[in-house]
């Protein structure tokens, strides 16, 4: 392979990095997958992929981490803020990710599916925040 083709395959990589790191203002490139974000992540059991593996793949430019279930389950309690060695946010991250989803005019919630008991159960500070950081 030249080093034409060798650039090529750089440039097919940096759009979908670049948009992350646009909206998060976070350099991925800086990750060298310590995993200490993913060890002290309170909620990897519920994730598909731990955090690290999110940076790598972010790294990669692979875009199918947008389908990942862990995006949806980080809670932005910024732990691995607090944790990364090279002062990564990997909230900001998460954050990015998501708003890459929804501006797809995607929503992960919707009030159409809830009971009118679930309406009335449910703390309206809930229902409101999901409306603003989870739909599209
Ligand atoms: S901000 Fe998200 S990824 Fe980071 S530790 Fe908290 S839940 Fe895990
Ligand atoms: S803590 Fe920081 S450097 Fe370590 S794997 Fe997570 S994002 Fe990468």
């Amino acid at each position: 392979m030249g080093s034409g083709e060798t650039l090529r395959l750089g440039e097919e990589l940096k759009p979908f990095r670049e948009r992350v790191k646009e909206l998060s203002g976070e350099d991925v490139g800086l990750c060298y997958q310590c995993g200490a974000c993913s060890s002290g992540c309170p909620l990897t059991d519920e994730m598909d992929l731990l955090p690290s593996t999110v940076m790598r793949l972010v790294q990669l430019g692979v875009e199918e981490v947008l389908n990942s279930k862990t995006i949806w389950i980080c809670s932005s309690c910024f732990t691995c803020q607090v944790r990364c060695p090279r002062g990564i946010d990997v909230a900001n991250v998460m954050e990015a990710l998501r708003q890459l989803v929804l501006r797809r005019k995607y929503d992960r919630v919707s009030i159409d599916i809830l009971t009118q008991e679930e309406l009335r159960e449910l703390p309206q500070i809930a229902l409101v925040s999901c409306q603003r950081k989870l739909t599209g």
